[in-house]
C-alpha cells in the first residue's frame, strides 16, 4: 500500500471499500504520482469522512477547487498529448506543494479538489496565494514553455456547510466567482457571493439535462431583402426553457456550454431541429430558404466539423445548400490553414459561410478574400451609431463599399428602426436581419411567416 498522503492517515473510510475498490484506489493514487490523482467519487467520500471526523472534534478543515484555465485551448492548439503531459506536471507541482499538508485529488478533467487540514482563515489564505505564486512560473513541456493561469473556490466545514455535498456546492460557487474576477485568483465562499453566482452554479449543473429534459428551444429570425421585405432566410437561435429560471438567453449559456464541452451535442441537436423543421417547411412546399446556423470556436475546431454536419443533414435525406455556418474573427484568425480546408469543404457541398458579428474584432479586411467567405454580417453595433456618429458614418459606409468590391455578401444585423432600414438602403445594402421586421420567434410563428413570404418593417406597417 502507497497511501501516505497527509490527512489521509486516517483511514478509516478505507475499511469500508471492497477488494477491488481498495486496488482500484491504490492504482489512482499510484497514478497520482505521475498523472492522476484519486478522483471525485473518492474525494467525496475523503470529505465525508472528514466531516464526520472534524465534526467530533468540533474543529474546521477548509477545501479549495482549482480550476486550471485554458486547458481546452492548449489541448486544441498544441495536442491532447501536450496537455497530458501538462497535467502530470501541475499534479507534481500541487502535489510538492502542499506535502502531507492536504488531500489532493483530480476533481474532474481540468480542475483539483484539495482539503486543508484544521488551521486558521490566514493559513488557508496564506496556502491559496502560495499556489497561486505557483503557476507564476512556466511549465516546460517538450518545446513549450507554457504559462497557465489558476482560479481557485473556497469553502470551510461547518462555516459554510457541514456535509461533503454542500461543502462541495459552496467552493463551486466561490470558484466561478473567483473566474469571473479573472486569473489567478482565490474566492472564499460567502453566504453573500449572491444570487447570480448561484444562478450559475445552477445553470452549469442543469445544463447537461436540457437536451434529455427537452428544454432547449430553436428560435428563428428572418433574414429580409431590404429592398422588397422577402425573405431570403432565418437565422436559427438557441433558446434554454429553464423549469426554474425561465427563459434562458444563449449569452447566458453558451459560455458554460463551451467550457464544459456540452456545445458539441447541443449543437448536433440543434442541427437536428433545424433540419426537421426544414424538412416540415419543404414538405409544405414553403419558398426554400437558408437557413444560418452559428457555431462557436469550440464547435469548429471539432475535428470532424464538416462531416458531422453533413451525417445530420444525410439523416434527414436533405441537400446540405440549404445551410449558412456563422463563424466568427477569432475562429477565422487562429488556425487559417484547417479554416480554409474546412471552408472549402463545405463550399464543395453548397454550404455557404458568413462572418459574422464584423465590426466587433480586428474587423481586418485583408483576409475576408483569402478565406473564402461568402456573406459578412454587419454587427449590430455600428448600424447603431452610423446613425448617431459621423465617424462611424464614414466607417460603415466605406467597409460596406468594400466588401461590396470584394464581391462578398453583406447582411446588416440588429436594425431596430425605420431611419436605419433607410440609411442601409442608401448604401445598396439589401440584406438585413433585425427587430424592426421581427424578433426571432418559434417555429411554430416562423412557419407563418413563411407562409406569407414577406416581413414587412413594423414601423412602415403602422404608418
Ligand atoms: P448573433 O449570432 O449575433 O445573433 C444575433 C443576436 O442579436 C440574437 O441574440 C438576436 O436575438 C439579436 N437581435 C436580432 N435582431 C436584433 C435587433 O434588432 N436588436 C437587438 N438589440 N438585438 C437583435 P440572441 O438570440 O440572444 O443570441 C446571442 C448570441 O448567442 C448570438 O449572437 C450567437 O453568437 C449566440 N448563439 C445563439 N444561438 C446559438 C447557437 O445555436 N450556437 C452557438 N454557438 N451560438 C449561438
Ligand atoms: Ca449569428
Ligand atoms: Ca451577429
Amino acid at each position: 500500500m502507497i497511501f501516505h498522503k497527509g490527512i489521509f492517515d486516517s483511514l478509516s473510510f478505507i475499511d469500508k471499500l471492497s477488494h477491488e475498490e481498495k486496488q482500484e484506489l491504490n492504482e489512482a493514487i499510484k497514478r497520482g504520482f505521475e498523472a492522476l490523482l484519486p478522483n471525485q467519487n473518492y474525494f467525496t467520500l475523503k470529505l465525508m469522512e472528514l466531516c464526520e471526523r472534524y465534526g467530533e472534534e468540533d474543529s474546521s478543515f477548509a477545501i479549495m477547487l482549482i480550476d486550471i484555465n485554458d486547458l481546452k485551448y492548449i489541448n486544441d492548439t498544441l495536442g491532447f498529448e501536450t496537455g497530458n503531459q501538462l497535467m502530470i506536471e501541475i499534479s507534481r507541482r500541487i502535489n510538492d506543494f502542499f506535502g502531507k499538508e492536504a488531500f489532493i485529488c483530480r476533481y474532474s478533467w481540468d480542475q483539483f479538489g484539495v482539503a486543508l487540514k484544521s488551521g486558521s482563515m490566514k493559513e488557508w489564505e496564506g496556502q491559496a496565494e502560495g499556489l497561486i505564486n505557483l503557476f507564476k512560473n512556466d511549465f516546460r513541456i517538450g518545446k513549450y514553455n507554457l504559462i497557465v493561469g489558476i482560479n481557485v473556490g473556497m469553502s470551510i466545514y461547518t462555516q459554510d456547510a457541514d456535509n461533503a455535498e454542500s461543502l462541495l456546492k459552496c467552493s463551486n460557487i466561490a470558484l466561478l466567482r473567483s473566474k469571473r474576477e479573472g486569473k489567478n485568483r482565490y474566492v472564499f465562499y460567502s453566504s453573500n457571493i449572491g444570487v447570480i453566482d448561484y444562478k450559475h452554479f445552477a445553470l452549469r449543473n442543469d445544463l447537461h439535462k436540457s437536451v434529455e429534459n427537452i428544454e432547449l428551444r430553436v428560435y428563428y429570425q428572418p433574414l429580409v431583402n431590404l429592398s422588397n421585405n422577402d425573405i431570403l432566410g432565418a437565422e436559427a437561435l438557441i433558446r434554454w426553457q429553464h423549469p426554474n429560471w425561465g427563459m434562458i438567453p444563449p449569452a447566458e449559456f453558451i459560455p458554460i456550454a463551451e467550457e464544459t464541452g456540452f456545445i458539441i451535442n447541443m449543437g448536433k441537436w440543434l442541427l437536428r431541429e433545424v433540419c426537421r423543421d426544414y424538412s416540415h417547411w419543404m414538405a409544405r412546399r414553403l419558398k426554400p430558404i437558408k437557413v444560418a446556423v452559428n457555431y462557436s470556436p469550440v464547435q469548429f475546431f471539432e475535428e470532424n466539423f464538416v462531416d458531422n454536419i453533413l451525417e445530420i443533414t444525410e439523416e434527414f435525406g436533405l441537400n446540405p445548400r440549404f445551410l449558412i455556418v456563422e463563424l466568427t474573427e477569432n475562429v477565422l484568425l487562429k488556425y487559417p490553414e484547417k479554416t480554409i480546408a474546412d471552408i472549402n469543404k463545405l463550399h464543395e457541398s453548397g454550404i455557404q459561410v458568413a462572418l459574422d458579428d464584423f465590426g466587433t474584432g480586428y474587423s481586418s479586411l485583408s483576409y475576408l478574400g483569402s478565406l473564402n467567405i461568402d456573406i459578412v454580417k454587419i454587427d449590430r453595433s455600428f448600424i447603431k451609431n452610423a446613425i448617431s456618429h459621423p465617424t462611424s458614418e464614414i466607417i460603415t459606409r466605406n467597409v460596406i463599399r468594400l466588401v461590396r468590391e470584394l464581391k462578398l455578401k453583406i447582411c446588416a444585423e440588429g436594425i431596430e428602426n425605420y431611419e436605419q432600414l433607410v440609411y442601409l438602403r442608401s448604401l445598396n445594402c439589401y440584406t438585413g436581419q433585425g427587430y424592426l421586421f421581427s424578433k426571432p420567434v418559434p417555429s411554430e410563428k416562423f412557419d407563418m411567416i413563411l407562409e406569407e413570404g414577406k416581413c414587412t418593417p413594423a414601423e412602415l406597417s403602422n404608418r
